[in-house]
């Protein structure tokens, strides 16, 4: 199975998450993950010091979730983003992660967080809602304001000359904004 999973699937990692939205309806910030995750996935609280982890029954082909609920509130929703991701781009092939090489591991991990921000942060959540700071993009969002931080830090290079009439802000609140991330994720490792 470690066939196909030696470079990340960074396009289709996100047209699944862009289908699940559509799927959905999801059109405005703060994508509901526990409903989404419930539709295919039975959830069970974890007790371990872990945020989340899958099984899937090879008889069944039944997925279960187990998510760590005593996490930052935001935290566990990209916990469960990552998760259907794990689900939904076929990860768990056998019951569960455990024993997938360390290499194929990464590629999913990598794969699991590029659906996670495509489901929770899509770029039309962003249009025209003006915030200038980096507290408020994330409350808007409902995600950490490091997994927001490194999502906005994508804009230049994704939208180089549109970016900051996009987000609705002036030059000078962008590059405010802008400085305001990279501080947010000094000494943070890139989650995608
Ligand atoms: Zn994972």
């Amino acid at each position: 199975m470690a066939t196909g999973y030696k470079a990340v699937r960074y396009r289709f990692s996100r047209k699944v998450a862009a289908e699940i939205r559509a799927f959905f309806g999801l059109r405005h910030a703060a994508t509901p993950t526990m409903q989404i995750l419930d539709t295919f996935a039975d959830i069970r609280m974890d007790d371990t010091d872990q945020d989340g982890w899958t099984v899937r029954n090879p008889v069944t082909g039944h997925y279960r979730c187990f998510i760590n609920l005593e996490m930052p509130r935001n935290r566990t929703r990209w916990t469960m983003a990552h998760e259907i991701g794990h689900i939904l781009l076929g990860h768990i092939q056998d019951v569960s992660l455990d024993g997938v090489p360390d290499d194929v591991l990464n590629v999913m991990e990598r794969e699991a967080n590029v659906f996670a921000e495509e489901l929770l942060m899509p770029w039309e959540f962003f249009e025209g809602h003006a915030l200038r700071n980096l507290p408020e993009w994330a409350e808007h969002m409902e995600v950490s304001q490091e997994a927001c931080a490194w999502r906005l830090l994508q804009i230049p290079r994704v939208y180089p000359s549109s970016g900051r009439q996009r987000l609705g802000l002036t030059d000078s609140d962008f590059t405010l904004l802008m400085a305001q991330c990279a501080a947010a994720v000094i000494g943070t490792k890139a989650i995608v």
